[in-house]
């Protein structure tokens, strides 16, 4: 078989552009927002916290938004506001990042992994009632948009015999994203969402935890803060009182005024940012689709919503050495990642975590064709041509080769 490459522009040579994976840029206005609250005397959880929380609410529908300083936290704060008894199970998709399992576990509940559709990558009413089956009926469960691709939560939480108030979803690729017409934020008990260096609104670190539930609400905003019945910020406010209460566990896991003034400023380039992203998926589909080798990412039907495009992660046919194939790539200055090692591989959730009896099929044969490309608001399109162009070097030579065996 000869390999025929059409879609690929040939102009480019895939040596001449570097193409780092990964780009986190502060705009000029969030360097500005945070030079400002540098200045002004008061740097941590203040009313910069309450402007961010109150326009992050408005962007993504949800009645109330408590800033945290990660998703990680949030999702643990999330799930200790349910108030469960220690070691009660939580559903959670394998094929995420290692981070979410871990706030299930320091959150005293005990992880049960689910397997994934290879497709979507992510898990299904089928496998998440075959986790039922073999464990028992779940306290809560935590869904991941993965990739930025829209989850049915409602279908996955009716398999998990779960009412949507008991599930977590895990939003940190999900700023973005649609299910039908409505954005990620308000449909279930708590949404959390990422602003790491790499994320799709990159503060560096932080993170965003939405609910329509005022009580929750409540109960997280005093939890992030060792659970102080009233913060530093309203305390020092003139006429604010120095007197507290802590009425139940809390973490630190509060954000400071320096990255909520920066996430302000940010929230403004979102939608444009949004719009490139899936200009960008665009190009990469057109120009790969004939590649052969290469299957593309799942992409929702218009009905189900809309993708984020956090992640552009690409299938390598069977066969394919992916390790090989990331090597050749970044010999020609193109970086890539893998999205996810599913959890179960890890020793640590091996150990602690409940795998269901048949394995985990659907994300081992998807974990071995995984491979991420760069996908981020500044990728241009001259690097996008490059990555593919790369690509298609690679996969060719590898063809060619596989024929002379
Ligand atoms: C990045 C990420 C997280 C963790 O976000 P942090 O803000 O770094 O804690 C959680 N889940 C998924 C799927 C992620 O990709």
């Amino acid at each position: 078989m000869t390999t025929r490459i059409t879609a690929v522009p040939r102009a480019i040579p895939a040596e001449s552009v570097e193409v780092p994976f990964a780009d986190c840029y502060i705009s000029a206005e969030a360097q500005m927002a945070a030079l400002r609250v540098l200045r002004s005397g008061w740097v941590t959880t203040g009313k910069e916290v309450a402007g961010f929380e109150a326009e992050f609410a408005e962007y993504v529908g949800a009645e109330h938004a408590v800033a945290v300083s990660s998703c990680t936290q949030g999702i643990e704060l999330a799930l200790r506001s349910f108030e469960l008894p220690t070691g009660s199970l939580v559903l959670t998709s394998t094929m995420t990042f290692c981070g979410a399992v871990q706030a299930i576990a320091h959150a005293g509940l005990h992880p049960v992994l689910v397997d994934v559709d290879p497709e979507t990558g992510m898990p299904t009413p089928a496998t998440v009632r075959d986790a039922v089956r073999a464990f028992g009926q779940p306290a809560a469960m935590t869904v991941v948009h993965w990739a930025g691709d829209p989850a049915d939560v409602p279908a996955l939480a009716e398999a998990a015999g779960l009412t949507l108030d008991h599930v977590v979803v895990d939003a940190a690729h999900a700023i973005g994203t649609y299910s039908g017409s409505t954005p990620i934020g308000s449909e279930c008990g708590a949404t959390c969402f990422s602003f790491y260096a790499t994320k799709n609104l990159p503060l560096g670190e932080g993170g965003m935890v939405t609910t329509d539930d005022a009580e929750r609400a409540g109960w997280l905003r005093q939890a992030r803060l060792h659970g102080m019945t009233a913060d530093a910020w309203r305390r020092y406010l003139p006429g604010g009182s120095w007197r507290y209460n802590v009425a139940a566990a809390g973490l630190k896991a509060n954000m400071t005024d320096i990255q909520a003034a920066m996430g302000r400023a940010q929230l403004r380039h979102l939608p444009a940012w949004q719009y490139r992203r899936a200009q960008i998926a665009a190009r990469y589909d057109d120009l790969l689709a004939a590649q052969p080798g290469i299957g593309l990412p799942h992409r929702p039907e218009s009905a189900t919503g809309t993708h984020a495009w956090h992640l552009y992660p690409i299938r390598l046919a069977t066969g394919i050495e992916r390790d090989e194939v990331i090597a050749e790539l970044a010999r020609r200055g193109i970086g890539t990642s893998v999205h996810f090692i599913p959890v179960h591989q890890l020793t640590y959730f091996g150990r602690i975590a409940s795998i269901p009896p048949g394995g985990m099929p659907g994300a081992d044969t998807l974990f071995d064709q995984l491979l991420s490309v760069p996908i981020y608001p500044r990728l241009t399109d001259g690097q996008i041509d490059a990555v593919c162009a790369a690509l298609a070097d690679v996969m060719h030579r590898r063809f060619s080769r596989k024929e002379a065996e």
